[in-house]
Order: C-alpha cells, then structure tokens, then sequence
C-alpha cells in the first residue's frame, strides 16, 4: 500500500548552534502536473522570506509565521487565500503556531474572513491565556484587537470554485478514502534561530467538502505541530482525522526524545499512522542541533528549506534540488 512508502527527502547534521535553519512544506498530497511547478516555486519563495528572517536576527517565531503568511497569500496553497471549501461552499480555516523556547502556543479553528490566520494563531498565544479560540469566538477576538477581516468571498480562489463544483458528487468517497488525495495542501513551517530556539506554525483550510464545523489536526497542538527546545519542531500535513488519532507531531518528537535520529523518528511515526489508522501524510522537522528532516508517505509534498547559503527543494520521493543563494 502506498503509504507504507516511506519518502524521506533529507537529513543533515549540524553542530553549529549559530546557523539557522528554515523548512517549509506546502502540503502532502497527489499534486496534479498543473499544479506542480507553481507549488515548488511558493514554497521556495516562502523559505526564503523565513530564512530572511532569520538571517535578519530575527526569531523563529517570526521566520515561522513570515513564511506561513507567505503561503497564505498565494492562492496556490490551500490556507488564507486559495483555502478548500466545506460541504457547504463556505471556507473555513485553522491555524496554529508554536514557541520551543516557552511552550507558548496560540491556534484559531473554523475561521472564516481573515486574510492571514497564522497571525490571529500568534495573537491568541500573544494575547490571551488561551491557547485555541475557535469560530465565532476567534473572529470576535480578531476584531476586539483591530484585525482586519475581509469579505470571505475574496479568499476563495477560481480554481477552488471549479475543483469543489467538480467533487461535489464524492463527497461521501473523498471522506470516507483519505487515501484518494484529493485536495488538501496545508501549508507549514519549522525553524531554527540564531539563538537555538526552534518554532513551528501550520496552516489550513481543511480538506474539502469536509462537514461545516470539522476541525482537523493543523490547529491541534501535538498533532498539526509542536515545537519545543528540548528535542525540536515539528509541522505536519496529511489526513487529519489520522493525525489526530496518533498525534503524530508529539509522537516524531517522543521518538526523538528517546535518542532517535529526526529522520529515524519522522519515518517511524510516518510508518506507525499507516500501519495503525490507515492514514497518509507528511512532515517538516529541525532540531535546536541542526538536523532537519522532510518525510511523506503521500504521492508529493512540496518542500523546501534554506540551510546555511543553500536553497534546497523538492516535489518527488527521493527528490532534492539545491541552489546556492547570493550571499
Ligand atoms: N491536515 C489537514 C486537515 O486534515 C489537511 C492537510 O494537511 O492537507 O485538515
């Protein structure tokens, strides 16, 4: 079966505590051939906004949610812009980010007319004793701290229009075999500072036609991503229902935890949700030492990550390209 195929792209061990390290993913699924070129050019463009970030002294956090916010704002990528609809033609959005350093975390469920909702994600951890706001209660925050909303129609993209027009008659099969692919390209991304301290944020629209009210793993702290300075970050992506049942961000960081290896630990865990719950997906992972891993048991995930000098990126199993960056 196809998730048994565990893709792991790349693995690099670092000692230097002063490099940082950006990784991104832009969705585990069966990336259609139109889609492909357009996904591998966001995810680069998003690594390298993190990595600038970085570069900049910035923080982690910062990197995390830069990037993220660049991926939502295409509409290539299923979060902010671009995002899947639910049963009912509505858009309905989860995100979340979180700090390694603190265990902060701040997520948001179901929300509807906000234009980057990584950034509410890090209100609600900046500015509340919350940890996750859902629906009405998140936007009714977003506009108690003066956070602009948008019409929800400007979120949703042609493409998605025609691609949930042309679903609309499987419904009961996209839900019901994850393992179709269809449709879902959440977006995430992990980082390493210059101080040593990791970060990580996820963000969705969900996978669509999904019932109104359904909440996935991406916004689940432990599932969609975990971060902590003690072992690493983690952002995941794939069928979140199988995410959810074996917490998968939580479960690679518990193996790591116990002396595995990042690669080691994402495949392990990549493997154990195949096996256990059925379910496919992928995972971005860096380490406070500098190790950082890319795993799918999907078709494609498109990924990418700036190490240093080097951008290196992929789409297919086993794929890894690298570009040197001007300096
Ligand atoms: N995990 C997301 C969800 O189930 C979908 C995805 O990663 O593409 O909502």
């Amino acid at each position: 079966m196809r998730w048994r195929q565990i893709h792991l792209v790349q693995w690099v061990e670092r000692d230097s505590k002063m490099s940082t390290i950006m990784v991104v993913h832009g969705g585990a699924w069966a990336i259609p051939d139109e889609l492909a070129e357009s996904s591998v050019d966001g995810v680069k463009f998003a690594a390298c906004e993190g990595s600038k970030v970085l570069k900049g002294g910035g923080s982690a956090l910062d990197a995390v949610e830069a990037a993220v916010r660049s991926m939502e704002d295409n509409t290539e990528f299923n979060a902010g812009h671009g995002a899947t609809l639910n049963a009912a033609g509505e858009v309905e959005m989860d995100a979340i980010i979180m700090d390694g350093k603190t265990l902060s975390s701040g997520a948001v469920s179901a929300v509807k007319n906000i234009t980057n909702p990584v950034s509410l994600a890090r209100a609600v951890m900046e500015k509340t004793t919350n940890v996750n706001l859902t629906s009405r209660g998140a936007n009714l925050f977003a506009e108690s701290i003066g956070m602009a909303t948008v019409p929800t129609d400007t979120l949703v993209s042609v493409y998605e229009r025609k691609e949930w027009e042309r679903h609309k008659a499987y419904v009961t099969g996209v839900m019901e075999d994850f393992n179709s692919q269809w449709a879902h390209d959440t977006v995430g991304a992990v980082a390493l500072d210059c101080a040593g301290n990791v970060a990580c944020a996820t963000s969705t629209g969900g996978i669509r036609h999904k019932m109104v009210g359904r909440v996935g793993d991406s916004p689940i702290i432990g599932s969609g991503a975990y971060a902590d300075n003690f072992t690493g970050a983690v952002s995941c992506t794939g069928h979140g229902e199988s995410i959810l049942k074996v917490t998968l961000a939580r479960l690679i960081l518990s193996h790591v935890a116990q002396g595995k290896s990042l690669a080691d630990s994402s495949q392990l865990s990549l493997k154990y949700m195949g096996d256990r719950v059925q379910g496919a997906g992928g995972a971005i992972a860096v380490s406070p030492s500098g190790q950082w891993a890319v795993a799918f048991t999907t078709v494609r995930m498109a990924w990418a990550a700036v190490d240093g000098d080097v951008l290196c990126y992929g789409l297919n199993p086993g794929e890894r390209f690298k570009e040197q960056l001007a300096q």
